[in-house]
């Protein structure tokens, strides 16, 4: 399969922008005359210096993140932060948890090890569906911070507004982050695992706000205290380097694409053009509730194994790879984050099309 007749629809790791691609492999050798590649580079060095605080500069420009806010480049995945959350802003409190899908159950789970969760939500007795109203969150007084995951990756849903609450808001925008403006004056937090819309694997970022730092679980370990990031800048030891040069080329890509509000309206364009064939279908049926939908990532299925399987089949013998559903959902995902080109989203609407004149 050739790279140029490929379209990626993977849900994470997934398609990064050719021309980031392209800059990193002119670069690979030798980064801008050091006489070496980022990846052989002392992350004590000028030059490895300039291109840290070149990304982190760039990230707060695209997102307008207020000086409140320390930007902290971590490893462990979005995953870790379930437990770095509560240690470090929870600690032995309450919060409410909206449970929306797989990664918000996780994350709960995790955070009752270090404090009280109310649940705020729970959409799981109808297959993480739909998100619910503002009117059905049940809020606790007192409650340190509302946590909630913004785009639901394998369930195909996302919140469509922000949710109103007494307290602030931490919020997991692994799969739609620089995909919209935020307001994040209302967050204490905010993370994202890089590997679905910023980078390759290894590099999570999290802004926090800087005074709820330094109030974590006395058993914290180092490497998951926001204060100790916050201290080090993120080098307490060794950081992603690599995934921060690529997340650094990433960033000037949506800057001279326009920035997030194009990137949203990118969003809209492409993610239209499968719901709009689900829509109509006869075959395919969507699984996200129409007023819930992620404009990331499309999740339907045909209610048949074997024609699901049949249209994963096809579809990659036309290199639109990757739409197979994930294990627990069954059916298909088309993952379409920022670097997808409108015409990988055409190409994909017009497969199912053809595929249900073959199959009602
Ligand atoms: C992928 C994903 C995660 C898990 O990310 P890891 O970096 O693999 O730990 C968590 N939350 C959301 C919303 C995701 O899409």
């Amino acid at each position: 399969m050739d790279r140029q007749n490929a379209f990626n629809f993977a849900a994470g790791p997934s398609t990064m922008p050719q021309s980031v691609l392209e800059k990193a492999a002119a670069e690979l050798l030798n980064y801008n005359g050091s006489g070496m590649s980022v990846m052989e580079m002392s992350h004590r060095s000028a030059a490895f210096q300039e291109i840290f605080d070149k990304a982190k500069g760039t990230f707060r420009d695209l997102l307008h993140i207020p000086a409140s806010h320390e930007i902290l480049l971590l490893q462990g995945g979005a995953t870790l932060q379930f437990a770095a959350i509560a240690m470090n802003l929870l600690a032995g409190g309450e919060a409410d948890y909206a449970v929306t899908g797989r990664f918000s159950g996780r994350a709960a789970e995790e955070a009752k090890k270090y404090g009280t969760v109310h649940l705020a939500c729970d959409t799981s007795s109808t297959g993480h569906d739909r998100i619910p109203p503002q009117e059905e969150l049940k809020l606790t007084d007192g409650a340190k911070y509302f946590y909630y995951c913004a785009n639901n990756t394998i369930y195909g849903t996302e919140w469509q507004y922000v949710p109103e609450t007494a307290c602030p808001l931490v919020c997991d925008m692994s799969s739609d982050i620089l995909t919209r403006p935020v307001d994040f004056s209302k967050y204490a937090l905010v993370y994202a695992g890089a590997q679905k819309n910023m980078a390759p694997a290894g590099l999570t970022v999290v802004v926090v706000r800087k005074e709820l730092a330094g109030h974590e679980l006395p058993f914290t370990p180092e490497m998951m205290s926001y204060d100790a990031m916050i201290r080090t800048d993120s080098m307490l030891n060794t950081p992603p380097c690599w995934c921060i040069y690529m997340f650094s080329l990433v960033l000037d890509w949506v800057r001279e694409t326009g920035g997030v509000e194009v990137m949203r309206e990118r969003a809209e364009k492409r993610s239209a053009l499968l719901y709009d064939v689900l829509d109509e279908s006869r075959l395919f049926i969507p699984h996200a509730q129409r007023d819930s939908r992620s404009l990331m990532n499309v999740t339907f299925s045909t209610g048949k194994k074997e024609l699901d399987a049949l249209f994963v089949a096809g579809a990659a013998a036309r290199g639109l790879l990757g739409v197979k559903g994930h294990k627990s959902t069954g059916g298909m995902r088309a993952s379409l984050y920022n670097a997808m080109p409108l015409e990988g989203a055409a190409k994909l609407a017009e497969y199912m099309r053809e595929f249900e004149a073959e199959h009602v």
